[in-house]
């Protein structure tokens, strides 16, 4: 069967191009919402049976088999299994379901394609991005604070790695730009608590430093950088002729929550002379919340990455870059004669190439905007306050039961937990409970395996947390008969 979409190219002000791009969304919101009829988040095939079914879906096919016939694959052999983010029962990961209004401003960007990089190529998107910066930047306490949308906090850790590098060495003379670093790469360093996320392996990887450049600080029993140690440890290198260049405090590490101390971390970094990061990937949400103390003095920091796409709740990917001032850019201004003229730019013209790795860039802080501005500051707060108060709940519900060790009382919104039955069990109950629809996250604690619960879902109520608990103790029994 022919559609009308299979003679039409592109969206245009033409009737029939305009009639195409409507049944192409109507019909995919069809196919969405008839797909989507489990509260379950996993009901698709394993991962063995699911490849081999992918498998014989040839991507270049010699001839196209046209819209109709795509859309009974994707009704067949996509949609059914997918992964369900607003289930109650997925809480594995730092991994949200989107805000539905979120979802409709991504049409928008998709629709209009336009690319972050210079003016001509998104002239409203580039202003409104220049405004939620501006914006959030106030939020964050940054009066003159500055900052860009990147693909993740994985970005926004390595931007502000290459940033604070490089004024470390701007402060010695040296331009890192022009010149490279090839006579300090050994001796530099980088601190970063023992839990921090390895986005900051990686920036040192690709800053040419290699892992030995990464410091791990250890952490307290609320699993926050050690600071007297932390101390210990700097001091020392800087007497044996290191360079530490760059101190970060996680606010929200990514399996505990836990929220390093900002204030203590930015008095280090004052007296050794460090660039003082914040890596608020996780926490950053809680500003919204009526938990925002939690986070400590985050204007103290140089730098601070924000995720939109985690407690925030916005679609993928979404997160931000904030500096304390626009000058700490300039490691990645450069000027080409076919994108972003200078001559344009003195006469006002905002290139927003010039503070980011990426070249073409999606116009993100366009849901941001749709987002924050529909559901102002009150809606987000209930958001916010609903899922750390599921953490608290959890916590409790946990440690009165009698079964569970929960080491670290949660400051956000995960609870990390083993059942006191031993390793085996824990090693087994994840994929139990995966069996049964309901997807929890593992991680380790002191080399032993332990359960996790990331709570970003606002439709999760207390009720599926004490069903969580009952199919837990109802699963760890049943490992135990079978280990006997
Ligand atoms: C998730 C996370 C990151 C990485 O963010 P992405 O958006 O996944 O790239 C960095 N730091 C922390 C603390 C995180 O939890």
């Amino acid at each position: 069967m022919k559609s009308k979409l299979d003679d039409v190219l592109v969206l245009s002000e033409k009737e029939k191009d305009k009639m195409a791009y409507k049944e192409a969304i109507e019909s995919t919101l069809g196919m969405i919402l008839s797909s989507i009829n489990s509260q379950m988040a996993y009901t698709g095939k394993d991962a063995f049976s699911l490849r081999k079914e992918i498998e014989r879906l040839d991507t270049f096919p010699e001839r196209g088999i046209g819209w109709e016939k795509i859309k009974e694959e994707i009704s067949e052999h996509i949609l059914p299994n997918m992964l369900q983010t607003w289930s109650p029962y997925y809480m594995p990961h730092l991994h949200s379901p989107a805000l539905v209004e979120s979802i409709a401003a991504e049409l928008i960007v998709s629709t209009y394609n336009s690319s972050m990089d210079s003016w001509d190529q998104g002239p409203v998107m580039t202003e409104l991005e220049v405004k939620v910066i501006k914006d959030l930047a106030k939020l964050f306490g940054y009066e003159n604070g500055d900052g860009v949308f990147t693909s993740g906090g994985s970005q926004s850790n390595i931007t502000a790695s290459i940033i604070a590098r490089d004024k470390f060495l701007a402060g010695l003379g040296v331009n890192a730009k022009e010149d490279g670093i090839s006579p300090y790469a050994d001796r530099l360093r980088m601190y970063v608590s023992e839990i921090s996320h390895f986005s900051f392996d990686k920036a040192s990887s690709v800053m040419g430093l290699g892992s030995k450049a990464v410091v791990k600080l250890p952490v307290n029993e609320k699993m926050q950088i050690d600071i007297e140690k932390a101390e210990k440890i700097i001091r020392k290198d800087k007497e044996d002729g290191l360079m530490p260049f760059l101190l970060t405090g996680t606010i929200g590490t990514t399996d505990y929550g836990s929220i390093d101390d900002i204030e203590k971390l930015k008095e280090i970094a004052d007296r050794y002379g460090l660039f003082l990061h914040a890596d608020a990937a996780y926490g950053s949400g809680a500003i919204l919340s009526s938990y925002r103390e939690r986070l400590g003095k985050l204007d103290l920091a140089d730098s601070i990455t924000v995720d939109f796409h985690k407690m925030f709740l916005l679609p993928i990917s979404a997160s931000v870059l904030l500096v304390r001032n626009e000058e700490l850019f300039s490691p990645f201004l450069l000027h080409a004669d076919y994108l972003n003229r200078e001559e344009d730019e003195k006469e006002g013209f905002i290139n927003l190439v010039g503070k980011s790795l990426q070249t073409t860039r999606r116009s993100d802080a366009f849901k941001a905007y749709v987002t924050f501005r529909m559901r102002g500051q009150d809606g987000m707060k209930k958001v916010m306050d609903k899922v750390i108060g599921n953490a608290s709940y959890l916590y409790s519900a946990l440690l009165k039961n009698g079964n569970f060790l929960v080491p670290v009382e949660p400051a956000l919104s995960s609870v990390v937990f083993a059942v006191k039955d031993g390793e085996e069990v824990n090693r087994r109950l994840r994929k139990a409970l995966l069996k049964k629809g309901l997807v929890i996250g593992e991680t380790k604690k002191d080399g032993k395996t332990m359960l996790k619960a990331t709570l970003l879902n606002p439709n999760l109520e207390e009720k599926h947390l004490d069903e969580l608990i009952d199919l837990i103790l109802k699963e760890k029994d049943e490992i135990r008969k079978n280990l006997a």
